[in-house]
């Protein structure tokens, strides 16, 4: 390319093609362990129809529905059949297109358990036991009287090793992005450190598997209504602990009128001394798009009333179009189910080629 500098001598530039960036494989699951909460939403699946509707044409796009993960703790099958079928329709209902994106069932799908078996063998029990969801489940199991005690039948095996299927999930697609809530840190990590293992095991000179880089929402963590302590969860005990997005709006207005707060006066952003206070705010500002910060400045000199009103009106705002769509998409029973198959068949067919080679490399071919 030529050009002209002011004092007329002739410049020549060479144009070089930038290099092309690499195709992502964005990989993420959920449970069917109930219908999604707002900390589901918040933290999973609003960051999912972004990452979509961002992708570049060469990028890959997975949602699994992990059920298998779901029976590391006891499940009714008639639920648990329900609410597979129930969070593919909540897939939908949020925006999760299954001609852009992968959407399928993770038990469709065997290459995940073999996967996992030998990726089990390269991590050792100690590192699974220094988790944190394995150790809240072991205090649980503990007797509170006598900490030597521990209620054994409770702890299965699943629980333990659930983080390596979880790796098994995101490496049977080389993913190369992980978008989930902040809770999940630990196990991204973990998978990461286990792909490396891989690696170094079977493929010193070609990195086989890329580390999954993990995507954080820009969402906080979105707590328990009535326990600010502990997250928002489908499987928390407490029904009133949370939101799903399927609630009426009497329902939102009922249990965030329930909300634990505290009796200091004013409104403050302070997630230490003041979790139920804060948690309000940081729902507030999941759901308008403005930090917790500014929203606690709005209602700064104002009380837990107004700001409760707000939180409903914006819950109820931002859950009203994926619920109408919910309740069209649940009664498409036959739609779900091929949604699901054919997700199944994209899904089998990418696992299936990670799973022949990883064979070949550990001798297994
Ligand atoms: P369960 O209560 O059955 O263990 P869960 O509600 O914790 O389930 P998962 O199905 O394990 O949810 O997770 C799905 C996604 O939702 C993950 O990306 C996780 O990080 C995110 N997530 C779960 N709970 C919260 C929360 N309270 N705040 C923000 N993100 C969350």
């Amino acid at each position: 390319v030529g050009a002209e500098t002011d004092a007329g001598a002739s410049v020549r530039f060479t144009v070089v093609d930038a290099p092309k960036p690499r195709p992502r494989v964005i990989f993420s699951g959920i449970q069917p362990t109930g219908i999604p909460h707002l900390g589901n939403y918040f933290g999973a699946l609003v960051n999912w129809v972004k990452l979509q509707a961002e992708a570049g044409a060469d990028d890959k796009l997975l949602f699994s529905v992990v059920g298998w993960h779901a029976l590391t703790l006891p499940q009714d099958p008639r639920k648990l059949a329900a609410a597979r079928s129930d969070m593919i329709a909540l897939l939908l209902a949020v925006g999760i297109d299954p001609k852009r994106s992968v959407i399928f069932h993770q038990d469709h799908v065997q290459a995940h358990t073999e996967l996992s078996w030998i990726l089990g063998c390269l991590i050792s029990v100690g590192r699974l036991q220094r988790m944190t969801t394995w150790k809240s489940r072991l205090a649980v199991a503990r007797n509170a009287n006598d900490e030597s005690e521990i209620d054994d039948s409770v702890l299965n095996t699943g629980l333990l090793t659930y983080p390596v299927l979880q790796a098994a999930d995101i490496l049977a697609y080389k993913s190369t992005h992980v978008p989930v809530g902040d809770d999940q840190q630990q196990h991204i990590e973990l998978a990461r450190d286990i792909a490396d293992a891989f690696n170094r095991a079977y493929s010193k000179k070609r990195r086989f598997f890329s580390l999954p880089d993990l995507m954080t929402t820009p969402s906080k963590r979105i707590l328990s209504l009535t326990d600010p302590s502990a997250k928002m969860s489908k499987s928390a005990f407490d029904p009133k602990s949370r939101i799903e997005l399927t609630h009426t709006a009497a329902e939102i207005t009922t249990r965030i009128r329930g909300a634990t707060t505290d009796s200091i006066q004013g409104i403050t952003y302070d997630p230490v001394a003041r979790p139920g206070t804060s948690n309000l705010l940081t729902i507030l500002a999941a759901c308008t798009g403005e930090s917790a910060e500014a929203c606690a400045a709005r209602f700064a000199s104002r009380d837990h009333g107004a700001l409760k009103a707000a939180v409903t009106e914006a819950v109820e705002a931002a859950l009203a179009q994926p619920r109408k769509e919910f309740t069209r998409l649940r009664a498409e029973q036959t739609y779900l189910a091929d949604v699901a198959a054919e997700g199944a068949v994209k899904a089998r067919e990418m696992a299936d080629a990670t799973l022949r080679e990883v064979r070949k490399l550990t001798g297994l071919a």
